[in-house]
């Protein structure tokens, strides 16, 4: 029987966010795939006709972890799986957890690179120490794993191979979900920004923030910000919020304004391409992993750049 390499999604923008991913296990085992959404599903054929060899949608799970792991295991045998992959997202991560463990096979969450090969196992990497060390860990198939969203680039699909999708019923066998409640957001998506402005706790008040935007704007870039920001001050929604218990983004440049440069805010900037600090104290940490550094005040220095980029803008 041939393996599957089984990605999951709420919607299809969550198949092609892992597609990337389950075309490299796909490929290095010799499996095909398979694309679940749960719910929704008419897109399903533009992203992965031509990649996937099934779809599937499977209804009435909402954003439940429960109800989309119980989903997966009324769809799923663990003999015809090589993989589950999702999206790393905190309902798809849960679920993916649940399936996981009922099935007793090894979860990776987010991870930087997937080695299959084909008759032995897969060696699997991910960041450790919050993203200052690799680890690495093998294990036999079948594996599930969720990857940040776009970290590998999604295979082109071929319209002309036209993907049939299914459906799935799986009844309703866990707590149902009496209401929905959206945080709130800017609709802005820092993680796919070019360049991306950091703001901490370097700047005083919510209002002083201004610049910090002023400045975004004038690069053609997006604000993002240090957990205290969002998490202590409120000044910025969470969707803004950088670093390992939020956002991860791969900028071409970050530019930490006030940002000290603790580990856990440095393991969601690590793969921007250049790191440019400004920050008053010149012991920050921050400056250890900046390719340019201004040891000085950001109230003389964002102001000066506003100053000067709206000059070249004229
Ligand atoms: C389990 C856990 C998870 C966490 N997850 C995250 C996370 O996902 N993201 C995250 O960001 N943090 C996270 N944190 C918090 C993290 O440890 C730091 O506390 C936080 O990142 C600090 O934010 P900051 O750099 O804005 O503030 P601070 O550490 O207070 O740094 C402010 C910096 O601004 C500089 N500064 C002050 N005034 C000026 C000025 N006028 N001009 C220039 N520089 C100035 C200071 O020198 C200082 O370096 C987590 C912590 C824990 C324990």
């Amino acid at each position: 029987m041939t393996s599957k390499v089984v990605v999951v999604g709420r919607d299809s923008q969550d198949i092609v966010n892992a597609m990337g991913l389950a075309k490299i296990i796909a490929d290095g085992s010799g499996s095909s795939i398979s694309a679940i959404v749960l719910g929704g599903g008419e897109d399903l054929p533009r992203v992965a006709s031509g990649i996937a060899s099934e779809g599937y949608v499977v209804s009435g799970t909402g954003h439940a972890p429960e109800l989309i792991s119980a989903a997966l295991r009324s769809a799923l045998r663990r003999e015809e799986l090589y993989a589950v992959v999702a999206p790393a997202l905190k309902d798809l991560t849960d679920a993916l957890a649940r399936f996981s463990a009922s099935l007793g096979i090894p979860m990776f969450t987010e991870v930087t690179e997937v080695l299959p090969r084909q008759g032995e196992g897969l060696v699997i990497r991910r960041a450790a120490l919050a993203g200052r060390a690799v680890a690495e860990y093998s294990s036999a198939p079948p594996i599930s794993a969720t990857v940040a969203p776009g970290r590998f680039p999604a295979p082109a699909p071929s319209p002309s191979a036209q993907l049939k999708v299914g459906t799935i019923d799986v009844g309703t066998q866990g707590p149902e979900v009496l209401g929905v409640e959206q945080k709130r957001r800017e609709g802005v998506d820092i993680s796919s920004a070019e360049i991306v402005v950091g703001v901490g706790r370097g700047f005083r008040s919510k209002d002083d923030l201004g610049m910090a935007f002023r400045l975004a704007e004038l690069l053609g870039g997006a604000v993002g910000c240090s957990r205290p920001i969002a998490a202590d001050y409120g000044w910025l929604p969470e969707d803004r919020w950088i670093g390992i218990s939020a956002k991860k983004i791969r900028p071409k440049l970050y530019l930490a304004l006030g940002i000290s440069g603790a580990p856990q805010h440095m393991s969601g900037v690590m793969d921007s391409k250049l790191i440019a600090a400004v920050n008053k104290d010149k012991n920050a940490p921050i400056f250890q992993y900046a390719d340019y550094g201004v040891v000085g005040d950001l109230y003389q220095i964002v102001p000066a750049l506003v100053k000067r980029l709206e000059e070249l803008h004229k």
